[in-house]
């Protein structure tokens, strides 16, 4: 069992006190949200977009993750929200603040300094009226190599590629696919021990979102109302990773560079929209 199933198994009691509002319609155990649903996931997603653009705009060298993570907390719970992570699984965080060769899941340290050159991943969730919001980026601070610029920006693509196939009668091996040619047409690899995940009422909820191709999940075929997070995890070596000692954090096996970008993402009639989209707030 990876650290994603069993984060999915054990919803924080924070999480679960407004969850049970009423019974949810459901297609094959994944959740369609009505707009009402829907607006209150617009709410929780904008709040995660602005607290990561403003991350985004603050890392600095000299800080530390649990700077970020104070500040994460801090606007979430102004915002009227409660950050998801905290208490998850007994995740002692409001972000996951994951740098250079940590892939994910890295826990926020006051001894964790910020230099020039790191690439940091910050991943936040928030959960307002019974719902919540899930995104990441990968932030680079500062000048970075030539080879972590080219990955961070081939993941964000990747990110992308997926979510244009986010449309009604497309499928997720579509949306693995895209993101699967598009990471290997590029020369890194896609780590397979982590997936994207339904997200609503729960952080965690079905269906699995994959990011390769593989028969071991279901290919479910999307339809409007489904909400998802999609985040591809790219390695600049191999695709394998191990966890260290906190039980959390996952590091590539090769100590080479890991990014990620993640977004919540709503499939409508048409196609897709972007909750988390940082431009918008
Ligand atoms: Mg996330
Ligand atoms: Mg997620």
């Amino acid at each position: 069992m990876n650290i994603l199933s069993a984060l999915r198994t054990k919803p924080s009691a924070e999480s679960q006190k407004v969850s049970k509002q009423s019974a949810p319609k459901q297609t094959k155990g994944i959740e369609i949200k009505s707009q009402r649903e829907l607006d209150y996931m617009r709410e929780s997603s904008r709040i995660v977009a602005t607290v990561l653009k403003e991350i985004s705009e603050l890392i600095a060298p000299g800080m530390t993750t649990m700077d970020l993570d104070a500040h994460a907390e801090k606007r979430i719970r102004e915002m009227g929200a409660v950050p998801s992570f905290k208490g998850y699984c007994g995740f002692p965080a409001s972000i996951c603040s994951s740098i250079n060769n940590e892939v994910v899941h890295g826990i926020p340290n006051s001894r964790k300094v910020i230099k020039l050159g790191d690439l940091v991943k910050v991943d936040t969730g928030a959960f307002k009226n019974g719902f919540h919001g899930d995104s990441c980026i990968t932030v680079a601070v500062g000048n970075v190599s030539e080879k972590a610029a080219k990955l961070m920006r081939v993941a964000e693509e990747a990110l992308y590629k997926g979510i244009e196939q986010v449309k009604p009668g497309n499928c997720m091996l579509d949306l693995a696919g895209a993101i699967e040619d598009h990471v290997k047409a590029n020369g890194f690899a896609i780590v397979e021990d982590f997936t994207g995940h339904g997200v609503g009422r729960n952080l965690h909820e079905e269906p699995s979102v994959f990011n390769f191709r593989t028969h071991q999940l279901p290919n479910v075929r999307f339809r409007p109302g489904m909400t998802l997070a999609i985040e591809p995890i790219l390695n600049a070596g191999s695709k394998r990773v191990r966890i260290l000692a906190d039980k959390w954090t996952a590091v590539t096996v090769d100590n080479q560079l890991s990014a990620q970008f993640e977004h919540t993402v709503l499939v409508t009639e048409t196609g897709y929209e972007i909750f988390t989209d940082r431009n918008k707030v």
